[in-house]
């Protein structure tokens, strides 16, 4: 997930309202008050998740982000986040592979295998990405990441926002192979964001009719086996490239 800041927000507010509420147009929203919507989600699959923080966010705030995502998840595709261990990490690299490195073998040392299925690290921007927040403001914009996943197994985790939003997009992907991104819906591969303080203008939890179908495909995945991924070509993530050969 990736958030964008365009250049000059000079936008008229009228125009703004309308764009903020654009987000869950083409998602399934309106459907999952239904009970024959509930009932494809069930049984519900409670994923268990190993929770890593490197102390720059507050554990309430973590705990209830993974909450908030939690509740959401299970009212689209039946899918609830356990946490069942909480570690501190700190990270020696900045960079997206580098860091999804560490977390996995830091899985490797400390957590059996089948005791966890993703592994979700928490960490926060740093001043590179102020950098780049302050340049998209005056000059033009500059992508900033917010979550990532490993290409290799799809469970390995890095959040620097600890917005359940992004944790939702990033978790999703764990369970969807045959393409990485959606026009719409949460698993929209940037966010675009208009001024610091405003909300991202296609921001929403919920996902489109196609990418549930998906996940509910794949919903009870063993997490210890490679998923088999049918991307189209250069379309993997871009973050598991290096992870991949040190996972082999
Ligand atoms: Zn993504």
């Amino acid at each position: 997930m990736r958030i964008k800041r365009p250049v000059r927000a000079i936008v008229f507010c009228a125009a703004l309202c309308l764009l903020c509420s654009c987000g869950s147009i083409g998602t399934i929203k309106g459907m999952t008050g239904s009970q024959a919507f509930q009932a494809q989600n069930l049984p519900v699959r409670n994923l268990r998740v190993a929770v890593f923080t490197d102390g720059s966010k507050p554990d309430k705030e973590i705990k209830r982000t993974i909450a908030l995502a939690s509740d959401s998840l299970r009212k689209q595709v039946g899918i609830a986040l356990v946490p069942v261990s909480w570690q501190k990490i700190q990270f020696k690299s900045s960079g997206r592979a580098a860091m999804i490195n560490q977390l996995y073998r830091r899985t490797l040392k400390t957590l059996p295998g089948n005791s966890f299925d993703i592994a979700v690290a928490f960490t926060s921007y740093n001043a590179m990405d102020d950098l780049k927040f302050v340049f998209s403001m005056l000059v033009m914009p500059v992508p900033v990441w917010a979550g990532v996943i490993d290409d290799t197994y799809r469970r390995y985790i890095v959040m620097k926002s600890t917005d359940k939003d992004n944790l939702i997009h990033e978790v999703c992907h764990g369970f969807l192979f045959e393409y990485v991104h959606s026009s719409r819906g949460v698993m929209q591969g940037t966010k675009l964001v208009l001024l610091p303080f405003t909300p991202p203008i296609n921001e929403t939890q919920y996902l489109t009719a196609q990418d549930r179908n998906n996940i509910l495909k794949h919903k009870f995945r063993d997490f210890s086996m490679r998923p088999r991924l049918n991307l189209p070509e250069g379309d993997l993530l871009n973050t598991g490239q290096s992870a991949a050969s040190s996972v082999q």
